[in-house]
Order: structure tokens, then C-alpha cells, then sequence
């Protein structure tokens, strides 16, 4: 992917603002044992996975989760030397590469320990792989649910304990952000019954993502995965507004007017001609479109220019789009997207709103096209 580092328009990011994030999460833990592994998975979470996990690490984390392999791989290369854990599904033909690498897996049945195990065998000198058993418990994507297989995969492991290290035991809820706890409580007893299935506990069991650990916190294991509000983002949106600390925001999204004219009443703008000028009009066109993840239904939003909101007129183009001044500006004129100006500000989340989606996915929608930069 070629970087846009010859335009304007960046993604900022706050790596002290990650810090402090994680430092008032380890903060308010009541049990001081329990450990943050950082979330960094898809570019951390669009913030640059490298450098949010240099933050999260001077700022105590102390391991690592992210989605694939690659990303897994990508972190130890990067010479981080602490537990890396994939939390999706890793096929088990890479049993051996995961192994030499230290790379924690997650297994969500039987048969996975089975076809890694007749990879493994046939390694001569294979590290044992760290294996963190996931539980489904209402989460409906992957892991037991069955405490029979989960029993089995535990003896399995034992009786096969060369190759493989029972290290963890986890689940995910799927309704942590949402005020009315009723399904929160009943994936939290389907967890519990299922834990007691098996005879021992590893090193870590773990249940918490952001919302758990900010709403639930008797819940957590003795590991959170902190994710979102890690980056400052608050896990709900909106509808829980209470949170324990402040979050910081960590990212920043900013371009610049790279063209600048007076148009007249009636003229039209952009693909589609959807928007007619009704007046004499200042238009701004700044370089950022839909392949940069500036979504095409981000039409008729607003940025800010000079503290004053400018309404996004016709239609996102693939790699730029026009607003509405208030009067005539400068090419190279600041355009802020996501962040504060003068006294006025747009939030992830405000993005979100407009986009009709959440804040996690217009964060990892920006395109590597876009540098980022570490302040
Ligand atoms: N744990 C698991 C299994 C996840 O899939 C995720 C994110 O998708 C997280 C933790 C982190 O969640 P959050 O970003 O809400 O903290």
C-alpha cells in the first residue's frame, strides 16, 4: 500500500494519551494481580499496532491480543518479547510456527488440539504451544459450549502435555456495554458451570474486554483485554455515560484546503450534481475520500475549519471531498475531521453517529493510505 505522506492529511495519535489510559485502568483494579494484555489487533484498532503497543507497554501492560497470526508475528518482529495471544481461530496447520514463536492460541474445540497435535509430533524438538481454551457462553462465535468436549480437550492436553500448555481459559460477552445486565449474568453463570468442568485452572482466566472490566469489575479474571478504551473511546457509545475514569481520546484526524473557490447560486458539486448552491458560495475541497475509510455516507456531515463547523456538500469522492465555508479561506487552511478546534470539536463517536455505525469501525475503516503520526 502506497502511504500518502506528499498530502496532507494525517491520523494523529496520542501515544501518551494510550498511557494514561492504561495507567487509569491498572489504577482502579482492586485485585493489584490482575494483568492488561492490550488489545492491538486490526493496525491497533486503525491507531498504528506498533507504537500503541510501545505505549501500552511502558504504561504496564504486560502481554498482547490481537485477531491473526500475522499480526501475532508482526509484534514479535517488532521485538516485543511478552505473551502475544490470537483471539481468532488460527488454522492448525500453524501449530509449529506458532510454537517456535511463542505465539499463544486460542481453541474453541477438540479436533483442533487433535490435527495440531499430528503436526506438532512430527517436528522433532517443538516447543510446547501456549493454549488458552475459549468458552462460548452466549457469545454464539467461537469456543466450547459443550463442558464434555472442554473436559476432553483438557485430558487431551494432559495426557499430551510436550506439546501442548494449558495456559489460559477465557469467554467474551456480547452485551457488556449494554445497560440492562440480564444476558451479561446468564453468560457469566454458563462460564462459571463450565469453568468448574475442568480440574484445574491455568495461569490466566479471563473474561474482560473494556466494558467488562469498566461496568463488571468483580467479574474479571486475573487478565483484562483491554481494547477500546485503551484508545480513549467509551466501549458503549453513549448509552452507559458513566465510566470509573476518564478516557482519553488518543486519535486525531486532520487534512488541509487544497483548493479553494467562490461558486454561484446554482451551481452544482460533485458526482451526481446532489448539491446545488443556493446562494454565492465558498467551497473547500480537501483530500480525503472513501478509499481513505472518509466514508461516502459522510455527505452532508460537518469538519471544522477555524472552529466553525462546515457542512460536507455533494458526494464523498474517492480520495477527496468539498465543504461549505463560511467565507473565503486559504489553500492549506487546517481541516480537522476528527478533534478539537478552536472551541468546537467532533468525536469518534459524532462520526459514528452520522455514519450510522460505531466508533471501532470507523477507527479501523482509515485506510493505510493515510501516515500516521505519533506525538
Ligand atoms: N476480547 C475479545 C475476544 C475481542 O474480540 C475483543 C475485541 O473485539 C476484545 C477483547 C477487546 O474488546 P474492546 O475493544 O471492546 O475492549
Amino acid at each position: 500500500m502506497t502511504v500518502g505522506y506528499l498530502r496532507p492529511t494525517r491520523v494523529l495519535v496520542n501515544q501518551q494519551a494510550i498511557y494514561e489510559n492504561v495507567q487509569n485502568e491498572l489504577a482502579q483494579l482492586k485485585n493489584q494481580e490482575t494483568e492488561i494484555f492490550a488489545v492491538v489487533k486490526a493496525n491497533g484498532y486503525g491507531h498504528g499496532m506498533v507504537p500503541v503497543a510501545q505505549a501500552a507497554e511502558a504504561a504496564g501492560a504486560t502481554g498482547f491480543c490481537v485477531a491473526i497470526l500475522d499480526e501475532a508475528l508482526d509484534l514479535r518482529r517488532a521485538d516485543f518479547t511478552e505473551p502475544i495471544l490470537t483471539l481468532g481461530i488460527t488454522q492448525p496447520s500453524y501449530a509449529s510456527l506458532m510454537a517456535a514463536n511463542q505465539i499463544s492460541v486460542t481453541v474453541g474445540s477438540l479436533t483442533w488440539l487433535e490435527e495440531a497435535y499430528d503436526i506438532l509430533k512430527s517436528e522433532k524438538n517443538s516447543r510446547p504451544i501456549h493454549v488458552h481454551l475459549g468458552i462460548d457462553s452466549g457469545m454464539g462465535r467461537i469456543g466450547f459450549r459443550d463442558a464434555s468436549e472442554l473436559l476432553a480437550a483438557y485430558q487431551f492436553m494432559q495426557t499430551h502435555n510436550d506439546y501442548f500448555d494449558f495456559e489460559g481459559v477465557f469467554t467474551h460477552f456480547a452485551t457488556a456495554d449494554d445497560p440492562d445486565d440480564t444476558y451479561f449474568k446468564e453468560q457469566s453463570a454458563r462460564f462459571k458451570t463450565l469453568l468448574a468442568v475442568l480440574p484445574e485452572q491455568p495461569r490466566y482466566v479471563h473474561v474482560s474486554n473494556s466494558a467488562t472490566s469498566l461496568w463488571h469489575a468483580a467479574c474479571n479474571g486475573n487478565m483484562i483485554r483491554l481494547g477500546v478504551s485503551m484508545y480513549g473511546l467509551n466501549p458503549s457509545g453513549k448509552a452507559i455515560e458513566q465510566v470509573p475514569y476518564p478516557l482519553k481520546p488518543a486519535m486525531r484526524v486532520e487534512s488541509e484546503l487544497c483548493f479553494v473557490k467562490e461558486v454561484k447560486s446554482g451551481s452544482k458539486i460533485g458526482y451526481g450534481a446532489t448539491y446545488t448552491a443556493d446562494s454565492p458560495e465558498w467551497i473547500g475541497t480537501v483530500p480525503i475520500g472513501y478509499a481513505d475509510g472518509w466514508l461516502r455516507r459522510m455527505q452532508g456531515s460537518q469538519v471544522l475549519v477555524d472552529g466553525q463547523f462546515c457542512e460536507v456538500v455533494g458526494r464523498v469522492c474517492m480520495d477527496q471531498l468539498m465543504i461549505r465555508l463560511p467565507h473565503e479561506y486559504p489553500v492549506d487552511t487546517k481541516v480537522v475531521l476528527v478533534g478539537n478546534s478552536g472551541n468546537e470539536s467532533i468525536s469518534l463517536q459524532d462520526v459514528a453517529d452520522y455514519a450510522g455505525t460505531i466508533h471501532y469501525e470507523i477507527a479501523c475503516d482509515l485506510a493505510e493510505r493515510l501516515p500516521r503520526v505519533y506525538q
